[in-house]
């Protein structure tokens, strides 16, 4: 079983890993400070944890990833957190990026649709003292009883943009998601500026594992 030891080479490689998202453009600081908290090795298999400080994506089990550190760094960017805000995560995997998000204030609700991802995380996160609300289920239906969120983020590439997501954010709140084909995806920022008026920013560049579920990719 892994250790949860946070060394100072840990630390070290950490800080390095800060600066590697400087120089490719990430500039938010809380962001950056909430990266440089969180020890990434924690999250890894313990044959694969000498790799926790690269920037590159790593198989979690189950057939998928943490995401990359640049991604993970970008979409939180884009959702611009305050302290406060009630995000939903679609796709917890690891626990990573639902820690980010709480150690940067908000109140995170995370669902995972893989049964042994959702069990392994829920024990996980309460032991590094991470505390969110852990559900199961296809995510990409929301989670209608907890909306509206201010914010949402996908960390799974879907086909379109699921209409259920948008329906379960605030006026103002803000969607984060990868939207293409099954390879190669944009990053869509969506902002509800209205019921009626939607807001669309998208970025290029991305590749995540696919969306499962009834607004997502049908077959696995
Ligand atoms: N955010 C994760 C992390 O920090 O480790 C990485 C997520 S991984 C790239 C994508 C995750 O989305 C996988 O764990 C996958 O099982 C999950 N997923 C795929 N379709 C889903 C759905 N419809 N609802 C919830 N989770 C889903």
């Amino acid at each position: 079983m892994l250790k949860l030891e946070d060394s100072y080479i840990h630390k070290g490689k950490r800080r390095v890993l800060i600066d590697t998202l400087r120089k490719k453009g990430i500039t938010d600081e809380r962001v950056l400070t909430a990266m440089n908290t969180l020890p990434r090795h924690f999250f890894f298999d313990s044959a694969l944890v000498s790799h926790a400080y690269e920037d590159k994506a790593f198989p979690i089990g189950e057939g998928q990833t943490i995401s990359q550190p640049y991604t993970v760094a970008f979409q939180t960017s884009l959702l611009s957190i305050q302290p406060g805000d009630k995000v939903l995560e679609i796709g917890t995997g690891s626990g990573y990026q639902a820690g980010i998000l709480y150690l940067m204030g908000a109140k995170v609700y995370s669902i995972e649709y893989n049964a042994k991802l959702y069990e392994q995380t829920k024990t996980f996160l309460p032991k590094i003292s991470i505390r969110i609300k852990h559900l199961h289920g296809d995510g990409s239906l929301g989670v209608p009883e907890h909306a509206p969120y201010d914010k949402i983020i996908v960390t799974a590439g879907a086909p379109v943009v699921p209409k259920s997501l948008l329906h379960q954010l605030s006026i103002g709140g803000v969607l984060v998601i990868p939207v293409g084909n099954r390879q190669n995806q944009q990053m869509m920022r969506l902002t509800k500026q209205t019921e009626k008026n939607i807001l669309q920013e998208s970025f290029d560049g991305f590749s995540f594992v696919p969306l499962l579920g009834d607004e997502g990719w049908r077959v696995p």
